[in-house]
């Protein structure tokens, strides 16, 4: 190929929109990825095999538990583990062959191999034993980020593992202990209990998904807690001993109690880091965060000009379409354009059953930013839809700021939330406030009526609740 305007390096949800923005803008793109799929963590080992598993396993249970209730008869319901893990195997292998054709049809040119960078807009391609370097105007970085490994706790990818190794155990544990209560630990922790583990959470916060706001968390914990799930918190992990095929995993809760946990697996999800090892960082002049994250200013260029970084490398949360709008932002920027990315809109989800998605400010954090806050709240159990479904755990809540009534945030624990979130989105990137979402019209009946409820709960008016 002829010399690239920009280099990619990682082909994740940051690198690989950011080269297909690049191209659409007339850039010519080199895209560097050292995996054989492209896609990066999000769908090799994320997003997507985690909802598939997601999927599959709410069907089971549903199937297990709940057809009954609807009048519907089967015979034994019987899992197939390997049939299922072969499904989520496919979809993987579909979307990253996908992305591999989108690069085709973008004329983006990708070379395997890892990437470090030699210097300004210069960067080396190393693998199977040849290197190559590539030079072009403007380098980002997009390299994602890896599990955080925990002391006591080194993962073996057998008893002990991280998210990757949860997603494709080979049979059913009898008992897993899951450290972290965060969206990789409830998501696979529901999974496995949905298909017959015993499932413990250990988290060390006072609440589940600590950055949510406490009653839509402990609401999610309520309902997780009644389909099996057992919780630990303000707990954390002292040790933990393998005998033969077990795991005896020691914990000692906030005033000191100390609890011996028994488990065939362990799955370690206290989150994740920025990774930039042997990205050549030193080397060039990349400044670090105190956090261990490439540092960059509001136009993602590093210390280095002509560097820039993007998705979990850097500040924010770790969230794909977070990575992806940032990747399209920095096409956009070379391409001499102002891109219009609102920080304070990027939402959320923990994809359970009911799921948790939130957006913008919780009551708390408007508190925390000394903004005075009002906040409402509408019960799934009042709203017809989620009756229908037979999904009425859950709530919407809105938050609002008290003399404008502008929107500051909407958490949503429940049946959707993943999509109902997309409406409050929308609403706090137009600076709407709370009583434009209260006097749009829902259809009827759907769920959605329950985010207008909430609001109008706000005015003191909801019609149902
Ligand atoms: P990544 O997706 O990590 O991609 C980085 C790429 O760079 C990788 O392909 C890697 O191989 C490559 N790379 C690294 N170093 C080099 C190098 N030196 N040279 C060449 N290539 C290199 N987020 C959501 O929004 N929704 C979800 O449902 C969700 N579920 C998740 C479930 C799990 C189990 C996990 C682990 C994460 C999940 N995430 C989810 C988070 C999401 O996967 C990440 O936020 C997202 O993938 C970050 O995108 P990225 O492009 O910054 O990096
Ligand atoms: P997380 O930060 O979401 O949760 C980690 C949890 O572990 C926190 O609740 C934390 O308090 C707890 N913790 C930390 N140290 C602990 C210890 N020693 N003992 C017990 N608990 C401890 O991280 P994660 O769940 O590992 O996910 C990693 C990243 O991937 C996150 O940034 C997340 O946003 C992203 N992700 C997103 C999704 C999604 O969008 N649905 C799904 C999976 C992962």
């Amino acid at each position: 190929m002829s010399t690239p305007d920009v280099i990619v390096v990682g082909a994740g949800p940051g690198g690989y929109v950011a080269a297909i923005r690049a191209a659409q803008l007339g850039r010519r793109v080199a895209l560097v990825e050292r995996e054989p799929r492209l896609g990066g963590t999000c769908l090799r080992v994320g997003c997507i095999p985690t909802k598939a598993l997601l999927h599959s396993s709410e069907l089971y249970a549903q199937a297990r538990h709940r057809f009954e209730d609807n009048g519907i008869h089967t015979g034994e319901v019987r899992l197939d583990l390997s049939a299922l893990l072969a499904r989520k195997e496919r979809i993987v292998e579909e979307l990253t062959g996908g992305i591999g054709l989108l690069m085709k049809k973008h004329k983006i040119d990708v070379h395997r191999g890892t990437g470090s960078l030699v210097g300004p807009g210069r960067v080396l391609v190393s693998g199977a034993g040849a290197s190559t370097e590539l030079r072009a105007a403007a380098v980002i970085l997009a390299t994602g980020g890896r599990p955080i490994a925990l002391g006591p706790l080194p993962v073996d990818g057998e008893h002990v593992v991280d998210s990757t190794g949860a997603l494709g155990f080979s049979e059913v544990p009898r008992r897993l202990v899951v450290v972290g209560g965060g969206a990789i630990g409830l998501e696979l922790g529901s999974v496995w209990q949905r298909l017959g583990a015993e499932v413990t959470v250990v988290e060390l916060m006072p609440q589940i998904v600590p950055q949510a706001d406490r009653q839509v968390a402990k609401m999610l914990q309520r309902a997780l807690k009644k389909q099996g799930l057992s919780f630990r918190l303000r707990t954390r992990v002292t040790g933990a001993e393998r005998a033969g095929d077990e795991l005896r995993i020691t914990v000692s809760d906030h005033q000191g109690r100390v609890e011996v946990l028994d488990a065939d697996r362990l799955l370690v999800a206290v989150g994740r880091e920025p990774c930039t090892e042997g990205l050549g960082l030193d080397e060039a002049g990349v400044a670090l965060d105190e956090r261990g994250r490439v540092a960059v200013d509001s136009r993602w260029e590093t210390s280095v000009p002509g560097v820039y970084a993007i998705g979990d490398l850097v500040d924010g949360p770790m969230v794909a379409h977070k990575a992806s709008e940032e990747g399209a932002a920095v096409a956009e920027l070379l391409a001499g354009r102002t891109p219009d990315l609102r920080r304070d809109t990027i939402p959320s989800v923990v994809y359970t059953a009911p799921e948790l998605a939130t957006v913008g400010l919780t009551e708390a954090a408007a508190g925390d930013l000394g903004l005075e806050a009002k906040a409402a709240r509408f019960y799934f159990q009042a709203n017809g839809r989620a009756r229908t479904l037979g999904e009425t755990d859950g709530l919407v809540k809105v938050v609002a700021e008290a003399d404008t009534g502008r929107l500051l945030g909407v958490s949503v624990v429940g049946p959707h939330a993943s999509e109902l979130i997309a409406e409050a989105v929308l609403a706090l990137g137009l600076n709407a406030r709370a009583s434009d979402l209260a006097h749009a019209v829902h259809a009827h009946p759907t769920l959605s009526e329950a985010v207008k409820e909430a609001a109008l709960a706000l005015e003191g008016c909801a019609i149902h609740g």
